[in-house]
């Protein structure tokens, strides 16, 4: 059986559509327009061409982009300061402090001076707890993105064995709340896991976020399984250099239902989300419904 391939680069491209159109509307009806302002510490090559594109897609999307660049040297003190200056901003409705930052600077402490309303991210603890206590919260974009993309595919997710493989703050345990809440069953599996090609084989939905090149073998999977890899990992193969997944896509592709290429999967969901992320605070904001279909 081929699976069908999930194609997140043109899935994001109707995301982006649907928050611009939500733009216009707020442009055009109530005179406003959202605001996503970035904060970059230090000259990280990878954080720079991130930056670069979330501001150029904030853009393209009609909304304002605001970049705030400083030293790599900058003071905790300052950076609150900024991060302050922000929260107090009603031009800017999305914050996003870019990670990782300096090691001098303490990450969690500057997350959480983030109002959470703004936190478009959803990092912040009180965002960590509204999500893990189902309520309204602002959600991690990966996971959102990974979301989207298995309800636009499946319809209803309720009742389904879902595995998540990876528990990090970011992707993994998000992922697996955000799984719960649409009513699968749900399994964390880590590096501590016992027998995970057995945990795996019972899913009928497989996220895996590791981080290990092609970790996941094709004879992991269960037949019509839906696999979304939100893996990115550079290897150098045949003496080129090549982004692969955590899961084996060619094998795993013999036996899922579905399944996300790495690249062009889960990679360009998440600006598509922070994007939407950023018109839902704005909404919120104003006391405006939220667009429909661009949350958990
Ligand atoms: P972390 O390194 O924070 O977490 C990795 C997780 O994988 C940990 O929970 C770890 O377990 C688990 N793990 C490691 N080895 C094994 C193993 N052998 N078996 C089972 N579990 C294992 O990574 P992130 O969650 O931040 O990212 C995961 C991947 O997703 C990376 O490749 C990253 O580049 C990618 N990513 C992609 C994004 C996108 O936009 N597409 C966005 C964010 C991340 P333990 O906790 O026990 O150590």
């Amino acid at each position: 059986m081929a699976a069908n391939i999930i194609d997140g680069k043109a899935f994001a491209a109707t995301v982006r559509e649907k928050v611009a159109g939500h733009v216009a509307r707020l442009k055009e009806e109530h005179g406003i327009t959202p605001g996503l302002a970035v904060v970059l510490v230090g000259e990280d090559p990878a954080s720079e061409v991130y930056v670069r594109s979330k501001g150029k897609q904030t853009v393209e999307a009609g909304m304002n982009s605001f970049e705030h660049k400083m030293d790599a040297d900058t003071s905790e003190e300052d950076l609150l300061a900024v991060v302050e200056k922000l929260n107090n901003d009603p031009s800017v409705h999305g914050i996003l402090v870019q990670l990782p930052l300096p090691g001098h600077l303490n990450e969690d402490l500057i997350i959480n001076s983030i109002a959470p309303e703004k936190d478009v991210d959803g990092f912040h603890i009180s965002n960590v707890g509204l999500l893990g206590t189902g309520q309204k919260s602002m959600v991690p974009c990966t996971p959102l993105g990974c979301l989207m993309m298995l309800r636009d595919y499946h319809g209803s997710l309720s009742g389904m064995d879902a595995v998540v493989i990876g528990r990090s703050n970011i992707v993994g345990k998000p992922m697996a709340q955000l799984l719960l809440g649409d009513s699968c069953t749900v399994t964390i599996a880590h590096s501590r896991t016992k027998d995970l090609p057995d945990v795996v084989r019972r899913a009928d939905i497989v996220v895996a976020a590791v981080g290990r090149p092609e970790m996941v073998p094709g004879d992991w999977i269960k037949e019509g399984a839906t696999v979304i890899d939100v893996g990115i990992n550079r290897i150098e193969r045949d003496g080129k250099n090549k982004l692969v997944g955590d899961v084996d896509f060619a094998s795993a592709a013999e036996r899922a239902g579905a399944i996300t290429p790495v690249p062009g999967g889960v990679g360009p969901m998440t600006i598509a989300c922070l994007l939407a992320n950023t018109v839902t605070a704005c909404c919120r904001a104003n006391g405006l419904a939220e667009p429909e279909g661009l949350t958990a």
